[in-house]
């Protein structure tokens, strides 16, 4: 048995180096919000080396999932293929690709992913401007049913509806076999409305990235209560967060060993099992 408990950072971003800086800046702006440091994959890897010692307990980090959504159509393949190189050259990372909106080839592309090490699809509707339920984006939806690949959704914005919470359920109406993860507790900022409007599922899923700084741990139990305990994964939108201040964040809500290990760790490793 080791002496730390391993942790799944299940929401991170990167960048090539050469472009690190500018996302940053562009993220930043966004959000209105300060940023932890500019994403670059060294980086990453380095909170990965750290052993983070919170209330006499070690953990350390030991995989990452990285991800990086294409703002016009054009950026699609390089995305992809940067994300696959980097998957490809360290196994701690998984790996979740992305297309734009206006990419019509997108069967193609989804169907691409698997050889390229590719486990999923993640889409942020805020950057790249489409309704979660709108029409035009149903046969994205449908080849990822086909294709059995989970999604996982940016969810929610302070100004933009685009990802509004109740447009997840919308689409969880019309796609139950969908497998779901809603970034951010379903919603960053409407946390009241994704409780009120998502319906429980086998198939969905929520990572707790950017969103402990803004919840309390109450909140978040009374999600787990409602979801499933199993349901829920740690995460840290690195790089708009610290993943170890995140970590001592959710640490410090107090819960219970077997459920803080579920949520750092186990529900990832099922969920991983279940994906590939
Ligand atoms: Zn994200």
């Amino acid at each position: 048995m080791s002496d730390f408990i391993p942790v799944i950072d299940a929401h991170c971003h990167i960048f090539p180096d050469k472009i690190a800086d500018k996302s940053k800046e562009a993220v930043r702006n966004f959000y209105e919000l300060p940023m932890y440091t500019s994403g670059t994959v060294s980086h990453l890897q380095t909170e990965r080396k750290q052993i983070i010692e919170i209330q006499n307990q070690k953990y350390q980090i030991v995989r990452q999932l990285i991800c990086s959504p294409a703002v016009v159509p054009k950026q699609t393949k390089s995305i992809n293929d940067f994300i696959s190189e980097t998957v490809n050259s360290d196994s701690a990372f998984i790996g979740f690709g992305t297309i734009h909106p206006e990419n019509e080839n997108f069967p193609e592309i989804l169907s691409g992913f698997r050889e390229k090490n590719l486990l999923g699809l993640k889409v942020h509707s805020d950057f790249q401007k489409f309704e979660i339920d709108e029409p035009k984006m149903y046969p994205v939806w449908k080849e990822a049913v086909l294709l059995d690949m989970p999604v996982l959704f940016h969810m929610g914005d302070r100004k933009l509806d685009y990802s509004h919470p109740r447009r997840l359920a919308h689409l969880l109406e019309d796609f139950p076999e969908l497998t779901v993860i809603a970034a951010h507790m379903g919603g960053y900022s409407h946390w009241k409305e994704a409780f009120a409007v998502l319906k429980p599922s086998d198939r969905l899923y929520f990572d707790i990235s950017s969103t402990l700084q803004m919840i309390d741990g109450s909140l978040l139990l009374k999600f787990i209560r409602k979801f499933g305990e199993e349901h829920f994964f740690f995460g840290s939108d690195f790089p708009m967060w610290s993943p170890a201040k995140e970590l001592e964040t959710l640490i410090r809500f107090g819960y219970p060993e077997t459920l803080l290990y579920k949520l750092l760790f186990e529900n990832y490793t099922n969920f991983l099992k279940e994906i590939s």
